[in-house]
């Protein structure tokens, strides 16, 4: 293995950067050279090569976004796109590839690797919804911006005595609405993988009213349903003052965290090592605090599954 690309594909998450950094300067630091690969699969097709030095990645590590951008492009499932890309790989003189992104990316990466072109997965998406790790680069940051948002809220809902429905990412996954809602003292926590019973919802706002309560806080996943939608119904049956915040893409963005930045380090310095042992078609992760290497395959047969113990305990603790 002499020489290898990195790129970042799918949905941007915070520390993407970080994990580039980390390809870019352990690959140099084993002599190999690294490329760059602009904008996911659609930069791969049409060349899109920059040769990274250890200078390219200089000052990115504490910012959000990806320097190497990232796109979407549906061509790359087509199996002629697939086998036109490896030749072009090949006709490069790259050896091995880092494609940092979620799922999708994943079966990319997968497609590559069965065309003779190792390819390491590194699960980089805010959702967390990749099984075979604990946790994916991008989701620590985006629950610390939803609990920063839900703090101030939370200021002004018990200065007006208002309801606030707050609506965080996670169309499949609750687990930014479980974690979100668990630090941030949520009175309810609505998500996907729980049948939404809005019955309990209303009883717990009513019960917390003659305790005395001068605020609640909803945090529902968009997967559920709208904010917009819930806080209408809670509003009806309740007559509470509601008001609806969608966070949104400012989840998306912003300054990595100390975590973040550790675990795409950590990861990336392991997708670098697995290349180096000439083996692809390999996701890592992390697990139990160990950094792992899972067969993508395998990890795509697998389901993402939500901490139930986590969600039985937010429901005790806003009692
Ligand atoms: P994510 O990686 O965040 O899950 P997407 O699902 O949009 O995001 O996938 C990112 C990119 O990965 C797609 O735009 C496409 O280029 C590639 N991709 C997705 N699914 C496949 C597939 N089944 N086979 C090959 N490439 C895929």
């Amino acid at each position: 293995m002499k020489r290898i690309a990195v790129m970042t594909s799918g949905g941007d998450a915070p520390g993407m950067n970080a994990a580039v950094r980390a390809v870019v300067r352990k690959g140099i630091f084993h002599g190999l050279e690294v490329y760059g690969i602009k904008r996911g699969y659609a930069g791969l097709i049409s060349g899109e090569f920059e040769r990274m030095e250890l200078s390219s990645v200089a000052d990115i590590i504490h910012r959000g976004g990806t320097i190497l951008r990232t796109a979407r492009c549906p061509e790359f499932k087509n199996p002629k796109v697939q086998q036109e890309a490896a030749e072009l790989l090949k006709a490069k003189g790259i050896d091995g590839i880092i494609v940092i992104g979620g799922d999708g990316s994943f079966m990319g990466a997968k497609a590559l690797s069965n065309l003779g072109i190792p390819t390491i997965g590194i699960p980089g998406t805010i959702d967390n919804d990749i099984p075979c790790t604990d946790y994916c680069i991008g989701f620590d940051t985006a629950v610390n911006t939803a609990i920063d948002a839900i703090n101030k809220i939370r200021d002004t809902a018990t200065s007006h005595e208002r309801t606030f429905v707050v609506e965080v990412m996670g169309r499949d996954a609750g687990d930014i609405a479980l974690a979100a809602g668990l630090a941030g003292g949520a009175e309810s926590i609505l998500i996907p993988e729980i049948e939404t019973n809005l019955d309990v919802v209303i009883h717990r706002l009513l019960q917390g009213q003659k305790r005395g309560k001068l605020h609640s806080i909803i945090v529902v996943a968009e997967g559920v349903a709208s904010g917009f939608e819930i806080g209408k119904i809670i509003e009806e049956r309740t007559g509470f003052d509601t008001r609806v915040i969608v966070l949104g893409h400012i989840q998306r963005g912003g300054s990595p965290t100390s975590f973040d930045r550790i675990l795409a380090s950590r990861l990336a310095a392991k997708a670098v090592d697995l290349l180096m042992a000439n083996e692809g078609g390999k996701m890592v992760g992390i697990v139990n605090n160990k950094i792992v290497a899972t067969d993508i395959d395998e990890a795509l047969k697998q389901k993402h599954t939500l901490d139930k113990e986590m969600y039985e305990l937010a429901k005790v603790l806003s009692i």
